[in-house]
């Protein structure tokens, strides 16, 4: 109506709020925004449809009115899955009594729940750099302080890295394996010596492990994803649907951990999300029946593609997850990251560079989340770009 406001809604926004700066991101998405069919290497999601039978699930919940909420701590259908899968994977035995689980509004709910149930104003949490986004964002957000591990070059992190990072004040080590952005995946003997670092400073470990399903075979061990809760129950194992099963939009993780915890999350939980969405609980109920290997094996092909196109030109170190590769703009160029990411962009292609992820701005994220005809012009434009080349869009 073109009413002049009264208020000053810029002074109205919070300190908190304030203190957290989405400019890098942004700016990319921006000049993104501009072009019209990108090659569009940006997304941080996977490019396959969600399976028919979770469809069919989800649809046939809304069609039987399964619309209300759910228990707080989730559809007992789908927590039974979970608790059973858990059992399989990692030998755990939720039962409720010293371990529990709580069905979560996507992964960053669980991680939202459990930063606000565990720190205090003034109290650390460590993590990997390059780190994801949300992170730093994370401690920010209830007045927490992020401290970032660098681990480059070869993106590990290592209890040799950790250890002199610990204070007084450290609650948490936030372990992201495979990861975002690197698609690093940490060994189970790298994983052990963390564990048994964090026991000894009484340090709680946060497992995302998000990526889980995308380790591929080269990363695993004894066929499966090396997790700190193959060595540990004193920890929380933060795990996600929507990378798995191509449906990010669904919102569903969970979080497995001690009762003590848990608890207060289911709380926390109470008061803000509620509970995660009803349909798409039941969408995924039987999801642990579904096999992605398929899908896995298309993206460690397309791994291969990245790492190879750059051998050479650049160094990449050879993730064993994920869907991303963080390249190092080639210190020849005399380039940051963020300039190069705007020279792929004029020429059509979108990545996002490493200042978004890390203290650093020398290296660039590529998801390969993408078909291979535009992965592979996608790739030779970069390499182009790297090369001096310069390439016809
Ligand atoms: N953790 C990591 C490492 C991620 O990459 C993402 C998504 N990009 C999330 C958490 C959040 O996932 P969700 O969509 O389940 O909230």
């Amino acid at each position: 109506m073109g009413q002049t406001h009264m208020i000053d809604f810029e002074s109205m926004i919070s300190g908190r709020s304030r203190a957290i700066d989405v400019s890098g991101i942004r700016r990319v998405f921006e000049l993104g925004a501009k072009l019209e069919d990108p090659i569009n290497f940006s997304i941080g999601q996977p490019d396959f449809p969600v399976a028919e039978p979770l469809k069919q699930a989800a649809i046939d919940a809304i069609r039987n009115d399964q619309n209300g909420y759910t228990l707080t701590q989730g559809a007992p259908n789908l927590r039974n899955a979970i608790i059973s899968y858990l059992h399989e994977d990692v030998g755990w035995k939720v039962d409720g009594a010293t371990l529990d689980v709580i069905v979560s509004s996507g992964t960053s709910g669980a991680l939202l729940l459990a930063s606000m149930t565990l720190l205090n104003p003034g109290d650390e949490f460590i993590a990997g750099d390059p780190y994801f986004v949300a992170y730093p964002a994370m401690a920010t957000m209830v007045g927490a302080t992020f401290v970032p591990c660098l681990t480059y070059p070869d993106f590990r992190l290592t209890a040799k890295r950790v250890e002199p990072l610990l204070t007084s004040r450290t609650k948490f080590l936030l372990v992201n394996s495979p990861g975002n952005p690197t698609g690093t995946v940490l060994s189970n003997g790298e994983l052990s010596d963390l564990v048994d670092l964090c026991r000894a400073h009484g340090v709680l470990i946060i497992s995302d492990e998000i990526y889980d399903e995308f380790t591929y075979a080269d990363a695993r061990e004894d066929g499966k994803c090396p997790s700190p809760a193959r060595f540990t129950e004193d920890m929380l194992l933060v795990r996600g649907f929507g990378k798995t099963y191509g449906c990010t939009g669904w919102r569903m993780g969970y979080v497995a951990g001690p009762k003590t915890i848990i608890r207060e999350l289911a709380k926390l939980q109470q008061y803000t999300f509620v509970c995660a969405p009803s349909m798409a609980q039941q969408g995924l109920a039987g999801v642990f029946e579904v096999d992605m290997s398929e899908h896995v094996e298309a993206y460690r092909r397309k791994r291969n593609m990245v790492v190879e196109a750059f051998d050479g030109i650049s160094t990449t170190v050879m993730p064993g997850g994920a869907f991303y590769t963080f390249v190092e703009v080639p210190p020849s160029l005399g380039l940051t990251a963020t300039q190069f990411v705007e020279r792929g962009i004029e020429r059509n292609v979108l990545t996002i560079p490493g200042c978004v992820f890390s203290r650093r701005d020398t290296h660039f994220r590529i998801s390969y989340a993408v078909s291979d005809e535009k992965l592979k012009a996608g790739l030779e434009i970069l390499t182009g770009l790297m090369a001096g080349v310069e390439t016809s869009v």
